[in-house]
This record gives C-alpha cells, sequence and structure tokens, in this order.
C-alpha cells in the first residue's frame, strides 16, 4: 500500500489526521521545515527532532545539481545521506525551473535549463523529476507542473494549467507504486476559480495519494490566496492530505488550516532566524534592536526551545550583533520550535473542537505585539 491518511476528527472546515509512510507516520495539520540542500540549515537531525519537526522538505532541483540524485543514491538514499529518519518530501523542482527566467526552455515534453551554478544544461520532465524523487528515496513525491507566473491572465493560466496537468498523467504514470511512498498531484489555476475546479477535477479522475494546492503565495495577498483555497478545497477529495505549497507567515497558516488545508512548508522561520527575525505569540521580534541589550528575560517566557531556556534577550542581542554562528542557530532553533508549537496547539483545539477560541487567541496575542523591556 502507498502513505495512508486517516482523517481523526474536524473542526468546521479544519482536519486533525495522520499520514503513515514508509519511515514512520506525521500527524497533520503539519509544517515541514525546508532542507533544501539535504539539510535545513543550521539544524543538526535531532536538533530539529527536539522542536517537533515530524517530516522535511527537500529540493530536487538543487540535489540533482550537487550532489545529484545518483551519488546521494549510492549513499542508500536521502535519509541516510542526511542523517534523517523521518519521512520527507521533495518537490520536483518545476518552481525552482521556472523561475530561472531567461536561463531555461519550456516545451511540452519538459524543461531544458542552465544550472546556476556551472551554467551546465539539463533537463527535467515528469519522467526525470519522478526518476530523481525515486533515487532520493523521498516518501512523498511531488509531480512535475508548471508554476503558473502571477499575475496571469485567464489564458495564460488556462494553457499552463492544462499543461500541468498533462505532465500530472505522465508523473502518475511514470511513479512505481511501491509500500509507504505516495505520489501527490498539485492544483493549479491561478486565481481563477473556473481553472481551479477544473484542475482539481483532472487530478482527482487521475488519481493520488494527496492533493497540492500550488501557484499560491507567489505575491496574490493573503485575502486572494484564501479566496482561492475556498473554491479550490470544495473539489478535492476529502480522504487524502491537503498541502499548501511554500505557505507560510503563522497567520497565513492558521487561515489555510481553518479552510482544510492539512500541511505546509516554508523557508520563513529558517530565513527570518538567519536575519535576527523571531516569531513569538506576541508577534515578530527583531532581535538586532538594541532595546534587547540589556533584557534579562528570555525572547519567549512560554516556549521551551534552548534560545528561550537557557539565554537572555541582551545574550541573543549580542550574539546577533557579533555575527557569532550561535545567534543564528538559536533564533532559527526558536523559530522552528514557534511554528511546531502553533501546529501542535492547531491540532489540540482542532481535536477538543475549540479551533474558533484558539484562532482569537492567536490574533489577540500577535496584535498585542512585543512588550520590551518592563520587567526588568
Ligand atoms: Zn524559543
Amino acid at each position: 500500500m502507498s502513505t495512508r491518511f486517516e482523517l481523526l476528527g474536524t473542526d468546521g472546515q479544519a482536519r486533525i489526521g495522520r499520514v503513515s509512510t514508509a519511515h514512520g507516520v506525521f500527524s497533520t495539520p503539519a509544517f515541514m521545515p525546508v532542507g533544501t540542500a539535504a539539510t535545513v540549515k543550521a539544524m543538526t537531525p535531532d536538533a530539529l527532532k527536539s522542536t517537533g519537526a515530524e517530516i522535511v522538505l527537500s529540493n530536487t532541483y538543487h540535489l540533482m545539481l550537487r550532489p545529484t540524485a545518483e551519488r546521494i543514491a549510492r549513499f542508500g538514499g536521502l535519509h541516510r545521506f542526511m542523517g534523517w529518519e523521518g519521512p520527507i518530501l521533495t518537490d520536483s523542482g518545476g518552481f525552482q525551473v521556472m523561475s530561472l527566467a531567461g536561463l531555461r526552455k519550456i516545451s511540452e515534453r519538459g524543461v531544458v535549463f542552465k544550472s546556476h551554478l556551472d551554467g551546465s544544461m539539463h533537463e527535467l520532465s515528469p519522467e526525470r523529476s519522478i526518476e530523481i524523487q525515486h533515487l532520493l528515496d523521498t516518501d512523498i513525491t511531488m509531480c512535475f507542473d508548471e508554476c503558473t507566473p502571477f499575475p496571469a491572465s485567464f489564458e495564460t493560466a488556462k494553457t499552463s494549467m492544462e499543461l500541468s496537468m498533462r505532465w500530472a498523467l505522465r508523473s502518475r504514470e511514470a511513479f512505481k507504486p511501491r509500500d509507504g511512498y505516495g505520489l501527490f498531484g498539485i492544483v493549479q489555476g491561478s486565481i481563477y476559480p473556473e481553472l481551479r475546479q477544473e484542475s482539481a477535477n483532472a487530478l482527482t479522475k487521475i488519481g493520488f495519494e494527496g492533493y497540492a494546492v500550488g501557484g499560491l503565495a507567489v505575491g496574490e495577498g493573503q485575502e486572494t490566496m484564501f479566496a482561492t483555497l475556498e473554491t479550490t478545497i470544495p473539489y478535492l477529495p476529502k480522504d487524502r492530505p491537503r498541502y499548501l505549497m511554500g505557505v507560510g507567515k503563522p497567520a497565513d497558516i492558521v487561515g489555510a488550516v481553518m479552510r482544510g488545508i492539512d500541511m505546509f512548508d516554508c523557508v520563513i522561520p529558517t530565513r527570518s532566524g538567519r536575519t535576527a527575525q523571531a516569531f513569538t505569540r506576541f508577534g515578530q521580534v527583531n532581535m538586532r534592536n538594541a532595546r534587547h541589550a540589556d533584557d534579562p528575560r528570555p525572547l519567549d517566557e512560554a516556549c521551551q526551545c534552548p534560545a528561550c531556556r537557557q539565554f537572555s534577550r541582551g545574550y541573543l542581542h549580542h550574539l546577533i550583533k557579533s555575527e557569532e554562528i550561535l545567534g543564528l542557530m538559536l533564533l532559527t532553533w526558536h523559530n522552528l520550535n514557534y511554528y511546531q508549537d502553533l501546529m501542535k496547539g492547531l491540532r489540540g483545539a482542532i481535536s477538543e473542537g475549540r479551533l474558533s477560541q484558539f484562532v482569537m487567541d492567536f490574533h489577540a496575542g500577535q496584535a498585542t505585539g512585543d512588550i520590551g523591556v518592563t520587567s526588568a
């Protein structure tokens, strides 16, 4: 049997569930930290696990160029290569090659592109993308698709979506079914409800182990993103996980969970950690700000991560100002911990039927803002 999804409960449109894969089980709603180059930057696998992360995402495009999928396969697959024993999802490389403007050529067959590393020529097609993800031994493989640029006219979005649907069928045919491994389809169609529905129906007809909503978080804004989810999700099967790709900020995740999304990935917590931005119950905090210099309090008193349990804001600020590696590590750790705590909170609220209260408290906290030096 492929990957398996169990729907354990609902609260409104929100769902709590469990996905079983060849490398273990993860609970949904789930947040997947991004490990682009076979590492979640600045985190060891044990540290990552301690945040509550159960599944990580890695990138086909980057790994096919360096160190190559064939080399990773010789090491026994991506899990062994990067020392992560849990489930792994890989994207198809589609998103990255599409963003190589001027360096790629799209045809019915696939995409020919120039490596950003050394200028060498490569090809990605549905068949090659699926083959690479097989070599990586990824638990959840994503279909190769064209990420429609934003904004796009109805005609452009339609042509692009239809190409992605033909590629989805070729991806399905190329995928070798194995116990505990699954293939997810990706709904496209930009912000046009009619195209989203057509895409969802086309994918459901082919049949996938999960369904992703792609082509969002590309500049359309939160309101349009939520509206697109509302017109897409009713057309997706209830008994399969739903994944919103590349999202997002905490408020985006909360809103998407309320609308029935089960899985997320985003570079925001890790990237922000490396630019001294911390996420807390009381909004975003810039640890570079001089107001933290004499503050003996932890970043967030309720957080159990090492940055908050062992160190003061003053020390974290000092590390950032001194450009010490530990500063970036600790803020990355904290942000990932915050995201996993948020997912745990959402799962608990859904299972106990108190999601609307949880969401109200979440927004109230975010609106409060960081309090600064008061209790020093
Ligand atoms: Zn923390």
